[in-house]
């Protein structure tokens, strides 16, 4: 029987509802996708973010199709890819990326990139908000942008996104742009939370684990979990997939908080978002 949802909800400014706790799937193949997200589903997970980018949304669909839980209960996110921006051009890839995920609608499309050398992230948040409208994506948002991108789109759309999806881990904290996000009631989404592993042999982090009795991954999805945030973590291993998910049933104290809080560098493990796309 399938494990029941263990990521508390959070509330998104539309009325919609986002599982705290996801299933990243970037660099999941195609062909193995739908067993990885079957199998998470069936951990408890209730929340998959994959994007046209990915090539794996045709086996997304199917995995979350062979969960055998009604479509509702999963929240599935999708983005447009940076060659697909402008109004038209993201109807059609929403239509390919809903025709390959085998859904009539997505949980959340994302811009995945401002790209601002393009300069066409307006046409492409048009469409969105014709998506919502029509009730295809049931919530819109973005993802890599920075306080200067949000700052020209709100000036300019009658939608505000209701998640902002960034690079966020304990060398890049994101604070600025996080205060920023809560001022316009955007929802900070964790992208790279372990920061692709790299950061998990970190000695502070290992120390916390070590007091806490768990994993250095663990540690670093509480202390993103008690941040408010949502996350997102990959893995192509289920026995990792289930580790990543006992995080709410223990808690970082006020010195394991300030002790990572102090590990920022500012250093990415992705790509700066003004110069992609
Ligand atoms: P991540 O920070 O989640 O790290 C994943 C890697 O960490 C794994 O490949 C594995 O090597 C290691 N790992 C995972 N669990 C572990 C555990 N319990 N113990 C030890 N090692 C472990 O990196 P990610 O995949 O880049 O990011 C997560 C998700 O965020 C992606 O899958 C994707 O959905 C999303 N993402 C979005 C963007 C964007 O531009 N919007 C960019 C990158 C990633």
């Amino acid at each position: 029987m399938t494990t029941p949802p263990f990521s508390p909800l959070i509330d998104l400014a539309d009325g919609h509802a986002i599982p705290q706790l996801g299933l990243g799937v970037y660099k999941v193949e195609d062909a193995t996708a739908a067993r990885l997200v079957e199998g998470a589903i069936d951990a408890g997970y209730r929340h998959v973010d994959t994007a046209k980018l990915y090539f794996n949304e045709a086996g997304v669909g199917a995995g979350v199709r062979a969960s055998g839980l009604p479509r509702e209960e999963i929240f599935v996110t999708t983005k447009v890819w940076n060659d697909d921006q402008g109004y038209d051009e993201t109807l059609r890839a929403f239509d390919t990326s809903l025709g390959l995920l085998g859904m009539d609608y997505v949980d959340l499309y994302l811009i995945h990139w401002p790209a601002p050398k393009q300069g066409r992230y307006l046409d492409t948040w048009r469409a969105l908000e014709t998506l919502k409208r029509d009730g295809r994506a049931r919530s819109i948002g973005v993802s890599n942008f920075t306080v200067a991108h949000l700052e020209n789109l709100l000036a300019q759309s009658t939608e505000t996104p209701v998640i902002n999806q960034v690079e966020l881990q304990p060398w890049l904290q994101q604070r600025e742009l996080r205060d920023f996000d809560a001022s316009r009631g955007i929802v900070t989404e964790a992208w790279s939370p372990l920061g692709r592993g790299r950061v998990l042999g970190d000695p502070t982090l290992e120390a916390i684990a070590e007091k806490h009795g768990r994993s250095s991954a663990q540690v670093v999805l509480r202390w993103h979990v008690q941040q408010g945030l949502v996350v997102i973590p990959k893995s192509n291993s289920l026995d990792r997939i289930r580790e990543n998910s006992r995080v709410f049933d223990f808690e970082l104290d006020a010195a394991d908080l300030a002790a990572i809080a102090a590990l920022e560098t500012g250093e990415r493990t992705g790509s700066d978002p003004d110069l992609v796309g």
